[in-house]
């Protein structure tokens, strides 16, 4: 609690600061910051040139409790509820894991392969930052998502509709020849559907991309309390040796993926020679390995053989 007194806008971002600080939020600063900009619809300017504003007392009641959430390491972006990805501002809530800038190297790597008119498929959509993403820049594709979660896939709708300005559809029965969907059903560019990664999934893809769970069980407990706490579990969790996803996807996208057609895996920095390992061992060809910006294996990909 600030206090009862009214403050400047300074004043606040002052105090907020401190109280930040002092419960060992690491970037306190830019914390107190952007959660005063959110709540006063505000920019960085207005610190630098407007710092003796008045601020409501509504907003700073708001203020204060976002604060409050932070200094129990709620993630700063659930407190938004929105993470920039790719350029492109993503609604996020607890349901679905937080967009990480690491995962634009995956959506990089595909967007180099993809033509007009492919039809993607992203499992573990999640917030479908992936699948968005990649519609967004492209023309005439067609996307699938789906996710277990059928809170994540609430937000993946919000995002579609916000950011390709189109309704998803329910896709509960989604062929992508639409025999068994209905017209309100689909909207022809987009549709998520909830299930274990291919349950339910019907047609064929040319591109198949995903960003599955892949920590270690036993390494969860060790994450930063934002991540552990606060992020679903599910979208996490990657069985006990971390690729069990992977050995999954493995088995079971031969059947979803046209010849010649690709599949981009997002992996965690020490994941590349077993990914690579299943992904030559199911019968991909050229698999390469990707970077990320910090120089840490990020993104296996592969090519499945024509017949
Ligand atoms: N595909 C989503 C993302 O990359 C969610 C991934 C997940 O839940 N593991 O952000």
């Amino acid at each position: 609690m600030i206090s009862e007194e009214k403050h400047s806008y300074e004043e606040l971002y002052r105090l907020g600061k401190g109280e930040l600080e002092s419960a060992g939020i690491s970037e306190a600063e830019l914390d107190a910051r952007l959660l005063l900009e959110h709540v006063c619809g505000t920019n960085r300017n207005d610190l630098l040139v407007h710092g003796d504003r008045e601020v409501a007392a509504a907003e700073q009641n708001v203020y204060e409790r976002l604060l409050a959430g932070r200094k129990e390491r709620i993630p700063l972006q659930q407190l938004t509820g929105r993470q920039e990805f790719m350029g492109l501002e993503f609604a996020v809530n607890e349901h679905v894991l937080i967009p990480r800038q690491d995962t634009e190297i995956l959506v990089e790597e595909v967007l180099r392969n993809l033509y007009d008119g492919m039809r993607i498929l992203d499992l573990c959509t999640g917030s479908g930052c992936i699948l968005i993403s990649l519609l967004h820049y492209s023309n005439d594709c067609e996307g699938v998502g789906t996710d277990i979660s059928a809170e994540a896939l609430d937000v993946a709708r919000q995002n579609a509709q916000k950011l390709l300005g189109i309704q998803a559809g329910a896709g509960d029965a989604l062929t992508f020849h639409g025999t068994e969907e209905s017209a309100e059903n689909r909207d022809g560019r987009i549709s998520f559907i909830q299930g274990d990664l291919f349950e339910k999934v019907e047609g064929k893809f040319d591109i198949i991309v995903s960003n599955p769970p892949y920590i270690c069980r036993n390494v969860i407990e060790t994450l930063m309390p934002e991540v552990r706490e606060h992020e679903p579990l599910l979208a996490l969790d990657g069985g006990e040796d971390g690729i069990s996803f992977y050995r999954r996807i493995m088995e079971e996208c031969g059947s979803y993926l046209c010849g010649g057609g690709m599949l981009f895996l997002e992996i965690g920095y020490d994941q590349a020679a077993d990914v690579r390992k299943l992904m030559e061992d199911a019968g991909f060809l050229e698999v390469s390995v990707v970077k990320d910006y910090g120089g840490q294996d990020r993104v296996v990909y592969g090519t499945k053989p024509f017949a």
